[in-house]
């Protein structure tokens, strides 16, 4: 029985090498497709040369519709996106939407299912996962072929080779800080086509519900593709002293970050979180003030190209790490560079 199962296998993947398709889980805001989803099928790319790539993109209204048409020309190697336009997706629920991931394949077969490593495709894809009875193999950082990955373990302190041997389609999500996207030249458009969703079973009892959502009216950039992170600490003390480190981020056009101490202490909300159960950042600049350097912590930044630290103990963790360390006082030095750095 058990070479059976393995002579299964085997032909499952050798059938998954030679044709690849995948379906990606899009995210979208506002008529624009997220920077994640597109790093995401830069990730698609990676599993094989003849892959083929579609977007599934759920919502409702014309928002959508601009999303759709955005999403089809986003990169040379999407080749349909599929819209689902229907209230029931109006939020991103985990029930609706893996349901609808289900219903999509049911009417084509694809090899892989990814998304990236969000808070949105953290919630859909485990139970998209469970619905196809198949292991997700998450926050996947290398694709070294069709059904092998590589992806942190410990807090990113070990990284692990996974071969997946599922039979069923790999399921995936992305970490897409370590799936950059080059700029674009050739310009394609991929077919846009709506899903008839008159034969679309939702779940009779739903576990979830939708109460609301709050996000902070800023201009800064989302913190999860920024080019410049200016992270706060336990030792900024309070809401109004963090202040500081909003204005030096709004001086350097940059987003806002902040250890989980800040967080626990009321400081910034938790969509502020940079770690281990955090974002994950890669910035061309990470700025720690106050910043220890616990492991937590440093799980969420190694992939930042300099990263500078300001802590008055000499002997912080974060200096371990650091590209350009200074031991002094944040209190002293951020009005400091508040008064140096020219105005934007
Ligand atoms: P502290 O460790 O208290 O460090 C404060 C630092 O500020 C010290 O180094 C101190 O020398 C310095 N300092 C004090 N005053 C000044 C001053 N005036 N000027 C300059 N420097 C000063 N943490 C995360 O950040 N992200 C995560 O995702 C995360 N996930 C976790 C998951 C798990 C399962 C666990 C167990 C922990 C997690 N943590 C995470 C928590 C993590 O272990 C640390 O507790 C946290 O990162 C510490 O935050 P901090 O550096 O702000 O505070």
């Amino acid at each position: 029985k058990l070479v059976l199962s393995n002579a299964h296998r085997s032909i499952s993947f050798t059938n998954l090498s030679r044709c690849i398709s995948t379906l990606i889980l899009a995210e979208h805001e506002s008529g624009s497709i997220k920077p994640q989803t597109v790093s995401t099928v830069v990730a698609a790319n990676h599993l094989g040369e003849s892959s083929s790539v579609s977007l599934l993109l759920a919502g409702s209204g014309s928002s959508l519709q601009e999303a759709a048409s955005q999403a089809a020309s986003c990169h040379p190697s999407v080749s349909e996106v599929l819209v689902a336009d229907s209230d029931r997706f109006e939020y991103p629920l985990a029930e609706p939407w893996a349901n609808l991931v289900d219903f999509v394949r049911q009417q084509r077969d694809y090899s892989h299912i990814l998304a990236s490593s969000s808070s949105f495709g953290k919630n859909i894809l485990p139970r998209v996962a469970a619905l196809l009875d198949v292991s997700p193999v998450t926050d996947v950082v290398k694709i070294l072929g069709s059904n092998e990955f590589i992806r942190p373990i410990y807090a990113g302190n070990a990284l692990c080779r996974v071969r997946y041997t599922g039979a069923g389609p790999c399921v995936l999500t992305i970490r897409t800080t370590s799936f950059p996207v080059t700029p674009i030249t050739e310009s394609k458009k991929a077919t846009i086509s709506q899903i008839d969703l008159s034969k679309f079973k939702e779940d009779a009892v739903s576990r979830s519900r939708y109460v609301g959502q709050s996000t902070q009216d800023t201009e800064r950039p989302d913190l999860g593709s920024a080019r410049v992170v200016i992270t706060g600490g336990r030792a900024l003390k309070s809401v109004e002293n963090f202040k500081m480190i909003e204005k030096l981020a709004e001086k350097l056009g940059g987003a806002v970050g902040a250890t989980r101490a800040a967080v626990d202490a009321g400081y910034v909300p938790n969509d502020l979180q940079v770690g281990q159960t955090g974002k994950i950042v890669a910035p061309e600049l990470y700025m720690a003030f106050g910043v220890s350097g616990a492991i937590q912590h440093l799980a969420g930044i190694k992939d930042s190209k300099v990263i500078v630290a300001v802590n008055k103990d000499a002997d912080a963790p974060i200096f371990q790490v650091a590209d350009y360390g200074l031991v002094g006082d944040l209190f002293e030095v951020i009005p400091e560079l508040l008064e140096k750095l020219p105005e934007k």
